[in-house]
């Protein structure tokens, strides 16, 4: 029987979920999915100044926005909890019992200016860096008699002196050698009796049967001294998957120097959770080389590590746009609005309710807009004009085209003819409208210029016909109205 799959993501809460994050969350849940295993969140929050609750809830939230679901973690717990590093306390001392008896650690008792006295050898060239063992050569009694004095310590890993290199696998990267001297004897337990990230990874990790550590290559170099614990602790050591890091577009790593780079962030500049969930599936990996759009359910079919790029990824935010715009155009009318009403509550078109009971006027408003925007928060500005009686006009538009010459009578013309159609449709006030420049002898761009300025206030704008038959008539024939009084006064 082959082993269940078991992966985990593991973000410290410390801050928001950043795209990095979740790009690694999110092949870590794809695989999980594919390989029918387990996705576990761990919450890494051992670092008690800077992991807070609003932070891990903020990282929930985010996952659950991308549609991550994991089998185990914080609330749908699970038979390898919790999930919680600081409720594990117990776990990481029953380790070091289990380290102690086995000969793999020893209390070290050296003082932090004795560490650094060593250190500052190392680099004047006296020694070879590293912790030097000192304590580890103190017999055990002695080393019993200052503990029981209460001398402070950290418990420090004795790494096998024979063990010579370490050798990692690694699905992304290949093999992967640490020459042996790149590790020396670390801490696994500070004097607090607190875990190192490095022992209490290992710990989890094991205890909770990963079967692959999928994450950032930040970690490449923690990884033998984890791999080192993991014997230590004689349990399984997981296959590691390295991924490069995601760069900005200057080939610097990601930062907020970029712009954007938490999940949040994105979501409040209108990016849709599944373009999102695409635009990152496809930074560092691929389906095919070629396709670019892949829902949930294709990534979660098709996702392997072997297609993992050894590469670090340059973060595009105008792919990730025309991502999103294609996923905008690709949603039914019915779709756009229930994911376009609370945008245009939140820019106060209407609430949720009186937006609700508009809902067939807003479908036929949907197609119109979907063409045109990248992003959710483009769609309020961009249909404003469609709410209210009057309309505010943009004053450059209105210099260009209220301001021309000829425009009165256009738009009194334009008045009069929309007055007498009698289908108000697009079609009808096409028909209406389209004589207009041959009856006024003008071309037609002034003319349909001034009319656009005077019902949406702009010069661009969704199809004017079509955005017309939107419009109540009489809402549509005073705009005019004002508009042309406005012309006439300049
Ligand atoms: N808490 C660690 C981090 O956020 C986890 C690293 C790991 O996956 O081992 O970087």
């Amino acid at each position: 029987m082959t082993q269940q799959v078991r992966v985990r993501f593991a973000p410290s809460p410390t801050g928001l979920l950043h795209i990095g994050g979740a790009r690694t969350a999110i092949y870590n849940w794809a695989f999980a999915r594919r390989a029918g295993g387990v996705f576990v969140l761990r919450i890494d929050d051992t670092d008690p100044e800077r992991s807070t609750p609003e932070n891990t809830e903020q990282i929930l939230r985010s996952m659950r926005w991308l549609g991550l679901d994991w089998d185990e973690g914080p609330e749908v717990d699970g038979a390898y909890g919790p999930y919680f590093q600081m409720k594990r306390a117990a776990h990481y001392a029953e380790a070091l019992e289990s380290l102690k008896a086995s000969g793999h650690t020893y209390p070290c008792f050296c003082t932090q200016e004795e560490l650094e006295a060593k250190r500052a050898a190392a680099r004047s060239g006296e020694s070879s860096g590293g912790y030097d063992g000192t304590c580890r050569r103190l017999g055990s009694d002695v080393a019993r008699e200052r503990i029981d004095a209460g001398e402070s310590c950290v418990w420090r890993l004795a790494v096998p002196q024979d063990r010579g290199e370490i050798v990692v696998d690694d699905v992304v990267r290949g093999e992967t050698v640490f020459p042996a001297m790149s590790v020396d004897d670390f801490v696994l337990v500070r004097s607090d009796g607190t875990p190192t990230y490095n022992f209490a990874t290992v710990v989890d990790d094991a205890a909770m049967a990963i079967t692959h550590v999928i994450r950032g290559d930040d970690h490449l170099s923690n990884t033998p001294k984890q791999v080192l614990v993991f014997e230590a602790l004689d349990a399984a050591v997981p296959q590691f998957a390295h991924l490069s890091m995601i760069l900005g577009p200057d080939g610097k790593k990601l930062s907020k120097r970029h712009g954007a780079t938490s999940v949040e962030a994105f979501h409040d500049e209108g990016i849709l959770p599944e373009a999102l969930l695409n635009y990152l599936a496809l930074l560092g990996w691929s389906l095919d080389g070629e396709t670019t759009i892949i829902s949930a359910e294709t990534l979660q079919e098709n996702f392997a590590l072997e297609r993992i790029s050894k590469n670090p990824a340059i973060f595009d935010v105008e792919k990730l746009e025309w991502m999103n715009g294609v996923y905008i155009r690709e949603m039914s009318p019915e779709q756009l609005v229930e994911r376009m009403v609370p945008w245009l509550a939140e820019a106060g078109l209407g609430t949720r309710e009186t937006l609700g009971a508009r809902r067939a006027w807003l479908e036929e408003l949907a197609p119109l807009v979907s063409e045109r925007v990248k992003r959710m928060t483009e769609i309020a500005p961009a249909v404003t004009f469609l709410f209210g009686d009057a309309v505010e006009i943009d004053p450059v538009a209105a210099d260009k085209a209220l301001a021309a010459e000829g425009a009165p009578g256009v738009l009194e013309a334009a008045t009069a003819a929309l007055d007498g159609v009698t289908a108000w449709t697009a079609e009808g006030i096409e028909a209406a409208l389209r004589s207009l420049p041959e009856a006024l002898g003008m071309k037609p761009k002034p003319v349909f210029q001034a009319v656009r300025v005077a019902v949406t206030g702009s010069l661009v704008s969704p199809p004017l016909f079509e955005s017309l038959a939107l419009l109540d008539r009489t809402v549509a024939l005073r705009r005019l109205r004002a508009a042309a009084e406005l012309a006439r006064s300049r």
